[in-house]
């Protein structure tokens, strides 16, 4: 897979010298698990390439040493992302495991996976431990959000949004905290987020009579099938540039990779999630997730590639 572009583009390092700016590590509060590929949809814009013929998939002995590290090193912020986490069959223990253990215990859920009758029985489990959750939805528009996430996939997002609300997630006078995550559907940076926050809002409200908490708008980072998809439309030099010449170096402070720490499917470990996309694990000393003793330090360089220009393009996301 090409992941140049025509016209050479300046070197997300480069653009950091330039500023005079170096990416290096705050305290890390956050552990963030990848349980793996497996997903039920193929979303387009998807950074992992993941979809239901993906077998890597976090096995029961990693998930062990992700909760010994966990018991190990307090982490404020657990994040358990996929794929769709919610396929991996020793969910349910992970969640019970980690939940004392941290103050915000999130799940990235893409809404449908959680419809399946054997899946279901989580949502109790993620009622009864306060799991936060952060729910892909890109558009309310149901056109577009199939063009990115398959056909009929609006109509399961949304019986899943309203038994979410059922249960109290994202209503109200409640603590069940629930989060939308919109991203562009094609090549493009996302608009503002707090007008976006309230026309979503609205417009969940008037059609359909749902609630949420926040709504946050991602960048599409040129990896994966979305990387793939930018380069089959000829789109991918011009997105590039876009980011480029977005580079805002007033993002850098609040980049996710400062605070967190990536676990992947078989437990290396990685500053982010696109980088572990991107097969770009983090620096040594520690590469794998049985090994860590102490969150890493203060002061840690950060490995960085030309997908970082979507992190940091305009008000920056992560
Ligand atoms: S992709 Fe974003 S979060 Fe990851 S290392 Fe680059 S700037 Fe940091």
């Amino acid at each position: 897979m090409p992941t140049s572009v025509d016209n050479e583009l300046t070197a997300f390092s480069d653009t950091l010298a330039v500023h005079a700016l170096t990416l290096r590590r705050t305290r890390t509060t956050t552990l963030q698990i990848n349980l793996g590929h497996l997903c039920d949809l193929t979303c387009r814009h998807c950074h992992l390439s993941a979809g239901p013929g993906r077998t890597e998939v976090m096995s029961p002995e990693t998930i062990q040493e992700v909760i010994a590290c966990a018991r190990r090193i307090r982490f404020s912020t657990i994040d358990i992302t996929g794929g769709a986490p919610e396929l991996v069959p020793n969910l349910a223990e992970l969640i019970e495991a980690l939940a004392p253990l941290t103050n915000r215990l999130m799940l990235r859920t893409n809404l449908t996976a959680l419809g399946h009758p054997t899946r279901r029985p989580l949502l109790q489990l993620f009622k009864q431990h306060r799991v936060i959750l952060i729910a892909s939805f890109p558009a309310t528009n149901s056109s577009q959000l199939e063009a990115q996430r398959g056909a009929g996939v609006m109509a399961s997002s949304l019986e899943m949004l309203k038994e979410l609300n059922r249960l109290g997630f994202g209503v109200e006078g409640t603590d069940l905290e629930l989060h939308l995550v919109a991203n562009p559907s094609g090549a493009f940076i996302p608009a503002d987020q707090e007008q976006a926050e309230r026309k979503f809002k609205r417009d969940l409200a008037r059609k359909w009579g749902l609630s949420f908490n926040q709504l946050f708008l991602f960048s599409n980072a040129p990896l994966g099938r979305f990387l793939a998809w930018l380069i089959q439309s000829n789109n991918h030099q011009a997105y590039m540039e876009k980011l480029v010449s977005g580079f805002n170096p007033c993002t850098i402070d609040g980049l996710m990779c400062r605070s967190l720490i990536s676990v992947g499917w078989d437990g290396t470990l990685y500053d982010c999630d696109f980088n572990l996309a991107a097969n770009l694990p983090k620096k040594s000393p520690v590469s794998h997730i049985r090994d860590l003793v102490d969150p890493p330090s203060p002061g840690e360089e950060i490995v960085v590639g030309d997908h970082c220009y979507a992190c940091t393009a305009g008000a920056g996301f992560t």
